[in-house]
This record gives structure tokens, sequence and C-alpha cells, in this order.
């Protein structure tokens, strides 16, 4: 899959889930016992601070993760839980921790209301019961206990996803945006990939210099991989261009030309993102669809 020119993907795993890792002077990390195919070890529930601290992504509806982050904390106060999306996988224990703690819910919005979701499996992985107490738009800063997070609405994975900057070490709160061990699932309706591009870019055009993502290890140098991520996405825009071009003409047949020996499991994905590049190829009028806009069961030719 990496066939970016900057782009690895490093798949060690740093820690278990469970332990409670300081990652830098202001961050700890805790793993979520959710791994598998499309969370690899499991999601990064970050501590930041000390005394009175916020936690980002507390990550999914499992009760012993709750207690490890509370454990972890025995003696501190938790006064935010700071959410970048509403994916299951990071979202849902939020509720718990304020039950818990009496933090206040903050960072992203909740979930899009889409109607005619294409997908039964992907909106089983929406969170449609995240309910913040405060909304942070792009470039609001939340102020804690002796540090900055300055929310950076990133949408592209998620229509509500925003990454969140440490100004004290100049790192960023990736998310699902920018993950090191793989890329990220852009799926419609509630994934673009038009927007997953432009947050690349803005990414890009930002300071700082290592990201802590929501799964699997920390990206050291980031513009260059970031670089490299886009690159990746606008050479599979071209096979896909390629196929149809040679007359490949369902979303189906594209995707067994283009991914080969893929885990079946991921099969369901690699047709979204497909989709997801097909849907910005007809906005952008170089392909037609024979239902007009671009869905699963369409024909698909050169426009
Ligand atoms: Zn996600």
């Amino acid at each position: 899959m990496a066939s970016g020119d900057d782009l690895t993907f490093d798949r060690s795993v740093a820690a278990r889930s469970g332990e409670c890792l300081q990652v830098s002077g202001l961050v700890r990390r805790i793993i979520a016992p959710n791994a598998g195919p499309f969370t690899f070890t499991g999601t990064c529930s970050y501590i930041v601070g000390t005394g009175k601290v916020a936690i980002i992504d507390p990550g999914p509806d499992d009760a012993g993760h709750v207690t490890a982050l509370l454990k972890a904390l025995s003696g501190e106060a938790v006064t935010h839980v700071v959410v970048t999306h509403t994916h299951r996988d990071h979202s849902p224990a939020a509720r718990a921790i304020r039950a818990a703690t009496g933090a206040r819910i903050v960072g992203c919005a909740p979930h899009a209301q889409i109607a005619d979701a294409p997908s039964g499996r992907l909106d089983a992985s929406h969170d449609m019961d995240h309910a913040p107490d405060e909304v942070m738009q792009d470039g609001d800063v939340l102020e804690g206990a002796g540090f900055h997070l300055e929310a950076v609405h990133t949408p592209g994975h998620a229509s509500n996803h925003l990454c969140f900057a440490l100004r004290e070490e100049n790192a960023l709160f990736s998310g699902d945006h920018v993950m090191g061990w793989s890329t990220t699932s852009v799926a419609p309706p509630d994934g673009d990939m038009a927007a997953y591009m432009a947050s690349l870019e803005k990414l890009r055009a930002r300071p700082e210099a290592i990201y802590w993502p929501g799964h699997g290890g920390p990206v050291r140098e980031p513009e260059r991989y970031v670089r490299g991520l886009a690159t990746h996405r606008r050479q599979r825009e071209t096979v896909i261009l390629q196929r149809i071009v040679a007359g490949d003409e369902t979303i189906l047949s594209i995707v067994e030309r283009i991914y080969e020996g893929l885990d079946p499991r991921l099969k369901g994905g690699a047709a979204l993102s497909v989709l997801a590049h097909l849907e910005d190829l007809v906005r952008k009028g170089r392909v037609a669809s024979s239902d007009g806009a671009a869905t699963l069961e369409a024909r698909y030719r050169a426009a």
C-alpha cells in the first residue's frame, strides 16, 4: 500500500493496552483493548497535563478501559474530555468519564445526520449519542491547567473531525486524520475525499513537529509524511481513472483490480474508498455515473 515517495508505515507496537505510558513532558497515553483491522493495536487515549488534566479520545464504551483511565488518574482531577470525532472507537467513553468525574465534554460537534447513508456497516461505527457540553470551532483554544489545546477542523475521515494542537510541545493530536500505521478510511457520505485532501494541505501549513494519532505510535516527520499521504491519494485517483478508461464500469471490478490480495474484512472499506474518489471525480466532471451522483451500485465511464 505504501506507494507515495515518502510514505512508510510504522507498525511497531509501542505499548500494551491498559498500561499508562508517559510519552512526553505533558502527555500520557493509555491504549484501549479494542485492537482490530480498523483500529490497529487499539484506540490511543491521551491524558494531557498533570494534576488537572484533559483526556483526549477516551475511547470505546468499554468499562475496563474507563477503569484503567480513572485508576491512572487517581488523586488528579479530569477537567475536560476532548473528542476528535464521533466514531465508536473514540467518543462513547466520554459519557462514563463525565459521569464519574464531572468533567466537561468538549471538542467535535455531534455526529452529522445524513439521509440515505449507503453503508449499514459504517453506520454501526458512528456514535450518534455524542452530546458535547461545548462544541469547539476551528481555531478555538481550550485553556487547561498548564496547557493549551487549539482545535483544527480537519474534515475528510469524518465531517466533524478536529485535530488538537498542544502549543506547549509544538505537537498535534491528529485523531484518525493522520496516522503513522496506515492510511485513513475516507468513506462517503460522512467521509469526503476533497475535504480530506484539503485537510492534509491545512496540516502541511502548520508548524507542529510531532503528531500523536488516534491509533499507533507518533508521526515524527509529519510534513514529509503528510506530503506522502497526499501523493498516495493522487496516485490512487490516477489508477482509478485508468481503470475506468480501460473499461471497468463498477466499483467492484475496480476494487478487484487495484487491491490485490486484500484482507476480505477490508473489502467493504476499499469499495467505499473507491466511491470517495469517484464522488470527487464526478464532481470535478472527469467521470460520469449512471446514477448521476456517485453511488456504490452505479456504472461509471470517463466523461
Ligand atoms: Zn475514526
